[in-house]
């Protein structure tokens, strides 16, 4: 349960390379989910930093698995009162030991690490990698048109390696011999941006909140990259200003990747092809706002509520598929039976692929409007919003309502001393969608609820605002 620092690096190697499973946990979960997941995992060993011990101190009073717990820091900074059993200081133990180990000859197909899935809907579930599968999966993070990973590059994963194996970074940046500059748990944009800057980083990885706080701290201070090249960015789709803004203003090619706990995570990245290059740059930004082809070693498809396989033609729009030598069979201990379908992993997003084999995330099913028996893609709608001036986060969700079950209600968060009506960001979308689409009303809030690993927490905001068409169709009547 750790930030990304040297002492994490060293666990992704030391623990799965001593024929150990190294057990990524996230702090920011919720307790009931943590004492879940240690339980389940049977997790023996907790390496922690010190700035969760207070989320380690309660796991450990609901825990009877974990024998031993090892703070990640040196003797200097141990904490004087603490109500762990057995607990060890990370330097010290490396201290006492010899460079003299002798790894152990693993079978590739032993497990190597253990992450679960960000659980928003029931039990978190474990996907567990084998050693095999993380090298190959390695391999195919580090092609040009993947991550493009390069003994010359400085590559700076911001997203967690408590989740999702940093979206392999960790492996891939050694691979290949770059240089990995680790952010520890300072994320805002002042923080990030002297790090990218006094480490001369080329590449960065994280997912499109934190990147908002790097771009509003360039932005306010006039600053820009001098080294910094390309961003990955995943884990939720990437608004189509950000992509310009780190183009147009920066300098810096942003590569959308999407990918899943359950796919290791890489599963397809937006790389342009070579007939895109001399297109203009709007062009340019519309394919780098999908979420792209499939690396090689992942095959894709989308399908109805039939199973019937749909056209790659940009407009057909089902339930997107996947399999590959990294993508799961079953989840740990077998929970909920097998996930596949035919062979095929149902990956629970909604998705259209164009005939280049771009594939574009519209929705997680769960969060798909369906408005009079037809489905509206709440992502694109975001999207329009979030390009407009005045507004820093925007959330479309289904609200009820009484002639056609569900319609889009957008949900927005304004940039800080921004001003935009709600009629003027409906009008916004005149001629940018089919009329139908467009969200029936705007709501303005403070904030919007954050999950674990950063996606918006669309569940809660449903919980909260469903009813909200009603109200006004009923004021309306
Ligand atoms: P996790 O297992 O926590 O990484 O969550 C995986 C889910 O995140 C996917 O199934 C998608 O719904 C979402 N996701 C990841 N990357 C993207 C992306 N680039 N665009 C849209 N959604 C994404």
């Amino acid at each position: 349960m750790a930030w990304n620092h040297h002492r994490h690096l060293e666990l992704y190697y030391a623990v799965s390379g001593s024929g150990a499973v190294l057990h990524t946990f996230n702090p920011r979960l919720h307790a009931d989910q943590m004492a879940y997941i240690a339980n389940h995992a049977n997790d023996q060993i907790l390496f922690f930093d010190l700035s969760f011990l207070t989320q380690v101190q309660a796991l450990a009073q609901r825990n009877q698995s974990i024998k031993t717990y090892v703070a990640l820091t040196d003797r200097a900074h141990m904490p004087e009162a603490h109500s762990l059993p057995n607990l060890h200081c990370y330097e010290d133990l490396l201290d006492a030991e010899t460079d003299g180990f002798q790894w152990p000859d693993l079978d590739e197909t032993s497990a190597s690490s253990l992450c679960y899935t960000s659980g928003t809907t029931g039990n978190p579930k474990g996907v567990l990698y084998s050693h095999r599968s993380t090298v190959l999966h390695c391999y195919a993070a580090a092609l040009p048109d993947a991550l493009l990973g390069s003994a010359k590059d400085t590559i700076l994963p911001v997203v967690p390696m408590f989740h999702v194996n940093a979206w392999g970074l960790p492996y891939m940046a050694c691979m290949v011999g770059a240089k990995l500059v680790l952010p520890g748990p300072w994320l805002d944009g002042k923080s990030l941006f002297e790090l990218i800057e006094s480490e001369g980083v080329t590449l960065s990885a994280g997912v499109p909140t934190v990147w908002q706080g790097l771009l509003g701290h360039a932005e306010s201070h006039r600053l820009g990259f001098s080294t910094m090249t390309r961003t990955i960015i995943g884990g939720s789709a990437c608004p189509l200003e950000m992509i310009r803004s780190f183009d147009e203003d920066y300098g810096v090619q942003v590569i959308q990747g999407w990918g899943m706990t359950e796919t290791s995570p890489l599963g397809t990245t937006s790389a342009f092809k070579g007939k895109h290059l001399h297109l203009p740059k709007a062009q340019h930004h519309a394919v780098q706002a999908k979420q792209g082809r499939g690396v090689f070693g992942i095959e894709m498809k989308i399908v109805d509520r039939e199973g019937a396989e749909l056209p790659w033609n940009d407009q057909s729009v089902g339930d997107l598929m996947v399999r590959g030598s990294w993508v799961l069979r079953a989840y740990f201990k077998d929970e909920g039976g097998s996930p596949l379908v035919d062979g095929w992993f149902p990956t629970g997003d909604v998705a259209r692929i164009d005939a280049d084999g771009y594939m574009q995330i519209t929705d997680r099913s769960k969060d798909v409007i369906k408005s009079g028996g037809e489905w509206i893609g709440s992502i694109d709608l975001e999207n329009i919003a979030m390009s407009h001036p005045a507004v820093a986060t925007a959330a479309c969700i289904a609200a009820r309502h009484p002639k056609w079950d569900e319609r889009p209600l957008l949900i927005v968060v304004k940039k800080t001393g921004a001003e935009v009506t709600a009629q003027a960001l409906l009008d916004f979308f005149e001629g940018k969608i089919a009329k139908w689409w467009t969200p029936d009303d705007v709501v303005f809030v403070s904030s919007i609820p954050l999950g674990a690993t950063g996606k918006m927490l669309k569940g809660e905001l449903r919980q909260q605002y469903a009813n909200h068409l009603l109200g006004e169709v009923a004021a309306n009547a």
